[in-house]
C-alpha cells in the first residue's frame, strides 16, 4: 500500500491532449475494465504512472534514473525524445540505452521534472514527487 499512497501522491500533468480525470498516479483504485489500462503492474521494481493515456515506470537506481514509456495497453515506446530537470536545474536529456531512457541521478536531488516526447503524440510531464 505504500508504493500505491506515493504514486497517488505524485503530481501528474500532461500539456497535449490533455485527460483531466486521468492525471493521477496509478493506484490499487485505478480501474477501466477490460482492455487498455488494465495492467499497471511495474516491469522493472519502479512506480507505474499514468500520463494522458500513456504509462511511465519510473525506476531509481540510486545514482541512475530509468524511464519506461508504453501505451494504454503497455507496449513499450520508444520516445522522440526526452529531458528532465532535477531540483530546478537546468534540464538534461536522457539517453537511450537498451530499451529505456536513462540519465545519471545527482546526489541528494529531491525533485524532479521530466518532459517525454511521444513519436506522433504528445508532450508528456512528469514532476516527481
Ligand atoms: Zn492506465
Amino acid at each position: 500500500m505504500k508504493a500505491i499512497k506515493q504514486a497517488g501522491a505524485i503530481a501528474v500533468g500532461l500539456i497535449l491532449g490533455a485527460t483531466p480525470f486521468l492525471r493521477y498516479g496509478v493506484g490499487g483504485t485505478h480501474r477501466h475494465g477490460a482492455g487498455p489500462h488494465t495492467d499497471h503492474e511495474p516491469r522493472h521494481g519502479g512506480h507505474v504512472l499514468m500520463v494522458g493515456d500513456y504509462h511511465l515506470e519510473v525506476v531509481d537506481r540510486g545514482t541512475l534514473i530509468e524511464l519506461y514509456l508504453s501505451d494504454a495497453s503497455r507496449r513499450p515506446l520508444r520516445p522522440r525524445s526526452s529531458s528532465v530537470a532535477f531540483d530546478g536545474e537546468r534540464e538534461t536529456s536522457l539517453a537511450w540505452r537498451s530499451y529505456r531512457s536513462v540519465v545519471p541521478k545527482p546526489p541528494d536531488s529531491t525533485t524532479a521534472l521530466y518532459h517525454v516526447s511521444v513519436r506522433n503524440g504528445p508532450l508528456l510531464t512528469l514532476k516527481l514527487p
